[in-house]
């Protein structure tokens, strides 16, 4: 009776050893299916903040035209803004069983519980542009390197003030930052601050509002309407008797607002012309401006090879390869060091719009009419 019992329980243990060397090779793909690119049965759930600026469009359609190149299917969406909107979209892409979320969120700490439902369904999720903070169920971030972005925006601040060529000042500056939850905003900022604030601080330039830091100079959601009512408020409480010399912008949407503001009180006229005004994104509009002479400068951060990047990632990671990154280092979200590919920004003026932006495909000498 004992020795059958004991024949029982090792038939048994010899059994439960088999299936469990099964298991694996049971929910692996079947032979001939492993003939077919990864890529072809899988989802990419695309998560873009807003259709508001061209470059977030551009950044969606590249998108597209990448992973589609690959193999994989797409479900762009755009979020309107919406905090609440983007994570439905998410939570929806998740339900209808994306493999992959690629997503530029509109407030980067917003989405630990959406993304542990991501995890849970085995979604590899990958912050694009922007940090997705507070969460470790963020795999890599694809962007450019936004400290960067901010150094070429402070160093064409003091460049198109004469600094750099031996005007010594003092020039009236007044400076914007982007969406404070945004946290590129931040590296925007400190970026060019490290470029501006020693000329602060020997006094040849002057910020006549003393308004600093991003808790002062924020633009919530990178409201153009908001940079302009600000500018707005600067040039009649501080500058009815003084000249607006320059505006640290960070954005072409809000260099946009700021200029419009400046030219109801009178600039940008023969008699006084604008301000040095900064950019980012190459936006068409901002180009036209720099054209006509208005806005000095923009950053240009082409979508397109980011993009192009970001569906070579996930293609790696996909496929168990080796992931393409560059900085191992710098995007604490606060949770965990986001391994990331940092691209490289460029300095547009109208010296050389015509190469970058133009000779390049990204605007057509059409759009610029
Ligand atoms: C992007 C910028 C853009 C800004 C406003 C940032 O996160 O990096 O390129 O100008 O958002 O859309």
């Amino acid at each position: 009776m004992k020795k059958s019992l004991m024949l029982l329980v090792s038939m048994l243990l010899v059994l439960s050893v088999f299936l469990s060397a099964c298991g694996p090779a049971a929910t692996a793909a079947p032979a001939a299916a492993t003939a077919v690119p990864a890529a072809a049965q899988k989802i990419v759930g695309i998560s873009m903040p807003t259709k508001t600026s061209t470059r977030w469009i551009s950044d969606g359609e590249s998108m597209v035209k990448a992973f589609e190149a690959l193999g994989y299917k797409t479900d762009l969406q755009f979020a309107d803004n919406d905090i609440n909107n983007q994570l439905s979209q998410l939570e929806n892409m998740i339900t209808k069983g994306a493999n992959v979320l690629v997503i530029a969120a509109i407030d980067g700490s917003t989405m630990s519980d959406v993304l542990q439902k991501a995890h849970d369904a085995g979604v590899l999720v990958v912050s694009y542009d922007r940090l997705i903070t507070k969460t470790a169920n963020v795999d890599y971030y694809a962007t450019f390197d936004n400290f960067g972005v901010g150094v070429i925006q402070g160093t064409q601040l003091v460049t198109g003030l004469g600094l750099k060529d031996g005007k010594t000042g003092p020039f009236n500056v007044e400076l914007f930052g982007g969406s404070p939850d945004d946290t590129n905003a931040g590296y925007f900022y400190n970026g060019a601050m490290s470029v501006i604030q020693p000329y602060i601080d020997n006094k040849q330039i002057v910020i006549q509002s003393g308004q600093m830091g991003m808790d002062k100079v924020g633009t919530l959601r990178w409201l153009a309407a908001t940079a302009q009512s600000r500018m707005d408020n600067l040039l009649s409480a501080f500058y009815t008797d003084k000249h607006v010399d320059g505006v640290l912008s960070p954005y072409d949407g809000l260099s946009i607002g700021i200029l419009s503001s400046l030219k109801g009180v009178g600039y940008c006229t023969a008699t006084l012309p604008c301000p040095v005004v900064t950019g980012q994104d190459a936006e068409v509009a901002s180009v036209k401006s720099i054209i006509a002479g208005e806005q000095k400068y923009t950053v240009f951060k082409d979508t397109r090879l980011l993009a192009a990047q970001t569906a070579k990632m996930v293609d790696q990671a996909l496929k168990g390869q080796t992931v393409d990154v560059n900085d191992t280092k710098t995007y604490n979200n606060g949770v965990k060091v986001v391994p990331s590919y940092l691209l490289t920004p460029q300095t547009v003026d109208v010296t050389n719009y015509m190469k970058i932006l133009v000779d390049s495909g990204y605007i057509t000498a059409d759009q610029l009419k």
